[in-house]
């Protein structure tokens, strides 16, 4: 079903959950499409549409019910059952987000871990055995792997995507700063930290820059 769904689509409601979460926290029961909107930096029509795919409505008087509206986007966006990721590349940023992600998100759960240093391989750093990328294809298959968080430098990435997907893997998060080719049928999303560190720098300049200017030269 998620299929059909816009990648985009798919980014708000992973946002929205979040939020959610937040105003759970807080003891937040209802909230209004506006209001969520407003918290998500969209449209109040864009909150309606996106609920709608998720096959859920609130009440006009009433808006959303906080709880019951996060679980249905849970249910839409994750499996049934708690899914194995991969993480190739156990150094610096690797083990930081194997830190983060052990024990917090019991839905997804790194469960194998891949390197090319000897002095990593077979042992188990946090939590997680580390294994030889020549072994990629039989602890994939037996964990029924389908995604991997790539963290390796950037020369070895393309290689290390390739092995990947010859493993069985139909998904990266890719960290490393090159574009990934990769064949139709799977999914790469990038994440690269400096570029978004360069655009808030160039944004904080220019919002300096603007607040800088007297208010009566402004017309
Ligand atoms: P790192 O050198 O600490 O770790 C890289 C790890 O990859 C090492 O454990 C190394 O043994 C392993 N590796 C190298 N070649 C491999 C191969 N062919 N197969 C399997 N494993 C291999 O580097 P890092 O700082 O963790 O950065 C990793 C990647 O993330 C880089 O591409 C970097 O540009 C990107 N990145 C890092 C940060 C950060 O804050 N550290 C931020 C943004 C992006």
């Amino acid at each position: 079903m998620a299929a059909s769904v816009p990648t985009r689509t798919i980014g708000r409601l992973s946002l929205y959950r979040r939020l959610l979460g937040n105003l759970i926290a807080d003891g937040v029961e209802h909230v209004y499409s506006h209001q969520l909107a407003t918290m998500g930096g969209v449209t109040a029509a864009q909150v309606r549409r996106d609920m709608m795919s998720v096959g859920y409505s609130g009440s006009p008087k009433r808006g959303y019910e906080v709880t019951a509206l996060a679980g249905s986007i849970g249910n839409f966006l994750d499996a049934s059952h708690s899914e194995p990721v991969a993480l190739v590349g156990v150094g610096n940023l690797g083990r930081a987000i194997m830190a983060y992600f052990a024990g917090r998100r019991p839905r997804l759960t790194i469960t194998a871990a891949f390197d090319s240093d000897p002095y990593k391989l077979n042992r188990v750093i946090l939590g997680c055995r580390c294994h030889a990328l020549s072994e990629a294809g039989a602890v994939i298959g037996q964990l029924g792997i389908m995604t991997a968080i790539v963290t390796v430098p950037a020369s070895a990435a393309q290689d290390v995507a390739d092995q990947l997907v010859r493993a069985g893997i139909r998904g990266i998060l890719n960290f490393a700063p090159i574009r990934l080719r990769v064949r139709p049928g799977v999914y790469v999303e990038d994440i690269d930290m400096t570029m978004s560190l360069e655009k808030v720098a160039y944004f904080a300049r220019q919002n300096a820059e603007t607040r800088s200017i007297p208010e009566a030269a402004v017309i």
